[in-house]
């Protein structure tokens, strides 16, 4: 048994298990205080009339789904939203009964059947997937109403009915058999830049939709917009309800958001060293020698790898935190290990625990300064690893 911080409070027995956990080279460890802490910070954020969907597509961006769902509906998230049918079934079959939002466009008739058997709800993003599902719900006799939600192109020219056709779309849902409007959204395409120029006209865009659709004669059911960066800029986009990716999992959208609320990020990736040698002064280090030990070094073999999710690309250019310090990481990133300058550390011990990315004391390695690196965003950092690399929870 470990000690301390390294005992984990819960175990994710559906993704991994103890014997797992504790044999592993490599995990990703999930803090469940902090992801319901920021759900909480996000409840308190936003008024009572604001709902809080918790967005848990891509595995809940790599935090695993079911363990996150569960840990933010019990810390006040009441909707989930997820991209695509089976990650909707892997939520019920995990014994999630909160409603479910597919983000995604739907396409074929299995597709519905499983929506309608799973009781999740649909994204209709055209008339013709309108009549679609009309037409499929009525040949498999289906009685009750199902709740669809209505997706409008406001200008990210991703998924969705123009705005401009807001008002005729929803009358052509509303007079169809066996759907419900449930809500009526669009998303935006630059909700994390400081110039919010072009949000602010798709917000108008919303807007004069809905006034389209009220002109209909319809009254708009609950309406949202705002994702992470949207909710943490501007009050009057979060509508009824918002949906909230990234924030949930303790990650900033955008630098100049990261006074809005208080965060903690959730994932940690840590692994552990599994050979400690000195290398002589002139030594190269991994595949094409694209290190050479400028002196006599101390080094460590970690047994993680690219193909866990650490990018190749970050090679010669990432640290990680030994026993709260940051050491350099050299040579070539290889398939399922890489390298570290330990000389700070002599004796260091094989089986002691690296943290790649996380806190230790007082240093901090964070997605964003990989993303930084890989001029990329945190998101696609916390979706790039694999499930080789078993998702422990802890407290
Ligand atoms: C992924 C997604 C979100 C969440 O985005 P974050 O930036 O992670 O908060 C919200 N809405 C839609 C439609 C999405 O696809």
């Amino acid at each position: 048994m470990l000690s301390g911080k390294e005992t984990p409070g819960a175990v994710d027995n559906q993704q991994c298990d103890t014997y797992a956990w504790f044999s592993q080279r490599a995990w990703v460890e999930i803090d469940l205080g902090a992801l319901s802490f920021n759900v909480q910070q996000l409840v308190k954020f936003l008024s009572p009339r604001t709902q809080l969907m918790a967005v848990v597509k891509a595995d809940a961006y790599g935090h695993g789904a079911v363990t996150v769902a569960q840990t933010v509906l019990g810390a006040g998230a009441s909707w989930l939203g997820v991209a695509t049918v089976p990650e909707g079934i892997q939520l019920r079959e995990g014994g999630i009964k909160a409603p479910i939002l597919i983000l995604g466009a739907i396409h074929t008739p299995e597709q519905i059947h499983a929506i309608a058997h799973w009781k999740l709800q649909p994204t209709l993003c055209s008339p013709k997937q309108a009549l679609e599902f009309s037409n499929t719900l009525e040949a498999i006799n289906y009685t009750s109403p199902l709740p669809v939600h209505i997706k409008l192109d406001t200008g990210m020219s991703r998924l969705g009915t123009n705005w401009q056709e807001a008002g005729e779309f929803v009358q052509l849902v509303q007079g169809l058999p066996h759907l419900k409007i449930a809500s009526i959204y669009s998303h935006l395409a630059t909700a994390d830049s400081p110039d919010s120029t072009i949000m602010e006209e798709q917000q108008r865009r919303f807007q004069e939709a809905i006034a389209q659709i009220t002109a209909k004669g319809i009254k708009p059911p609950s309406l949202h917009i705002a994702n992470s960066a949207a909710t943490l800029t501007n009050r009057a986009l979060h509508y009824d309800m918002v949906r909230v990716g990234l924030a949930i999992y303790g990650l900033y959208p955008a630098t100049h958001l990261n006074k809005k609320i208080r965060l903690q990020p959730v994932l940690q990736l840590k692994a552990r060293v599994t050979q400690v040698k000195t290398i002589a002064k002139g030594t190269g280090v991994s595949y094409g020698h694209q290190f050479i030990a400028p002196k006599e070094m101390r080094i460590a073999v970690v047994g993680i790898g690219y193909a866990d999710g650490v990018p190749r690309h970050l090679s010669n250019q990432m640290q990680a935190l030994i026993r709260g310090q940051k050491v350099t990481q050299i040579g070539t990133i290889t398939m399922d290990q890489l390298m570290l300058d330990v000389s700070s550390i002599p004796d260091l011990q094989e089986g002691e625990i690296v943290t790649l990315l996380g806190e230790q004391g007082k240093e901090k390695i964070s997605a964003d300064d990989w993303a930084n690196t890989l001029n990329t965003i945190s998101w696609e950092i916390l979706c790039g690893f694999k499930h080789r690399l078993p998702r422990v929870a802890v407290m």
